[in-house]
């Protein structure tokens, strides 16, 4: 088998590169080692509605389950932060349609889609990376490519095959458990998060409905602790009174959110989303990240290809670092900084902030709301506090 380009992995980022490269034409094949691609689903399916025009998907119901207006924010105390907005602010999918359909779109685009098809290793020839070995149905085979993708989630092993560096230690990674379930009390047009370092250290705890009185359930925490994270879940369920006897699916999942992959290509191989730990370090959601380094990797594939001019691929490289990775690695100092703080702090910033500094935070845009910040009267009789903040200027 032989492709021009050669796609490890169908989630969000693989799918992306797949339709975009064969939309210009080229030869590709997308492989995911799921018999059913998207099943089962490690995520809490929540994305901003922007994507969807960004890059260029269909607004579609199939894979919509809910539309959501905004999101409430609890302190360790009780205090709470909302924010609501008119119109639709985000959906919560469902993934197991729309990674498939994401695949879907990547087939009609033009593309070769193989489902139950495992990578397993890179094929060498005179040191250069030219392919990929594969298991396709139990059956090994070998694909042939000028270009390789490895799309592969955070497990990923077909970049540091093929000699990228990838590695990073435990403690820059979450660990995740997440319930699928019957719950109600909260409203169902917002998504909900608990803050606190008895409730989920490093982390938080989150409900993100997928219908009136159904939703994802889930927790992250920092991977290195002595407790597991269904640990702290059962005891937030089992402490606010939440039966844990509806239970349509649970999930299990690590998340990056310790820092970025540096060389994301080498040679004629490129990694792309969980993969390169391209996630938001402070709340954990991958998806658009995957699509906007799927973007930008798809760009710079057909750029070399047209011009026949491998070497152009280093561009992806410089491009998501000066655009994507540069907010990513503000946002990660944020992470840092929000590992530090008591439950009084947290207390105090749910109290004073506004949901509007709260997305500017997590998004990285953030100068503004933390001088104004540095000059809150709880702020100022604080030393901790104030060096903690500055820590962001
Ligand atoms: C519990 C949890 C909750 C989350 N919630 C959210 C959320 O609400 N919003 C959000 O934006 N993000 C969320 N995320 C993160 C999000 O799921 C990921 O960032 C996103 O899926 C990354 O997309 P990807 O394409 O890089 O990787 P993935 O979606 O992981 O896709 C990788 C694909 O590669 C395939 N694969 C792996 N190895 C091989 C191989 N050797 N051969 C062939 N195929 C292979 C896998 O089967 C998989 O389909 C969550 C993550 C977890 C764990």
């Amino acid at each position: 088998m032989k492709y021009d380009v050669v796609v490890v992995g169908a989630g969000i980022a693989g799918p992306i590169v797949a339709r975009n490269v064969a939309k210009a034409g080229f030869s590709v094949l997308l492989i995911d080692k799921k018999p059913a691609i998207g099943t089962p689903k490690q995520c809490a399916e929540g994305i901003s509605i922007k994507v969807f025009e960004k890059y260029d998907i269909p607004y579609d119901r199939r894979f919509i389950n809910r539309e959501i207006y905004g999101a409430k924010l609890y302190s360790p105390s009780g205090y709470e932060l909302e924010l609501r907005y008119k119109d639709v602010s985000g959906v919560i999918l469902e993934r197991k349609v729309f990674d498939k359909m994401l695949a879907y779109y990547a087939a009609k685009a033009g593309a070769d889609v193989l489902a139950r098809t495992e990578a397993l290793d890179v094929i060498r020839k005179d040191g250069r990376v030219v392919g990929i070995k594969a298991k396709h149905e139990d059956e090994p085979i070998e694909i042939q490519a000028d270009v390789i993708v490895a799309a592969d989630g955070v497990e990923s092993m077909i970049a540091r095959k093929a000699g990228i560096n990838t590695y990073a230690p435990p403690h820059e990674f979450d660990s995740s458990y997440e319930y699928e379930m019957l719950i109600e009390g909260y409203d169902p047009d917002l998504i909900h998060l608990w803050f606190g370092n008895e409730v989920a250290p490093r982390g938080y705890v989150w409900v993100f409905p997928k219908d009136e009185d159904r939703a994802n359930v889930g927790i992250g925490i920092n991977s290195d602790n002595p407790q597991t994270a269904k640990y702290y879940l059962d005891k937030w369920l089992k402490e606010n009174n939440i039966s844990a006897k509806k239970l349509l699916e649970i999930n299990v999942g690590v998340v990056p959110v310790g820092g970025f992959v540096k060389e994301l290509v080498k040679d004629n191989i490129l990694v792309v989303g969980d993969a390169a730990r391209q996630v938001n370090p402070m709340h954990g959601g991958g998806m658009a990240e995957a699509m906007e380094a799927g973007t930008i990797a798809s760009k710079w594939i057909v750029k070399a290809l047209e011009e026949e001019n491998l070497a152009l691929l280093r561009n992806y490289t410089t491009e998501w670092w000066e655009t994507d990775g540069e907010r990513l690695q503000k946002v990660l100092k944020v992470r840092k900084v929000t590992e530090k703080l008591s439950d009084e702090d947290l207390d105090l910033f749910i109290q004073v902030l506004s949901g509007a500094d709260a997305e500017k935070i997590a998004s990285g845009d953030y100068g503004e709301v933390i001088k104004a910040l540095l000059k809150h009267p709880k702020v100022i009789l604080s030393p901790r506090r104030i060096k903690l903040l500055r820590e962001l200027l």
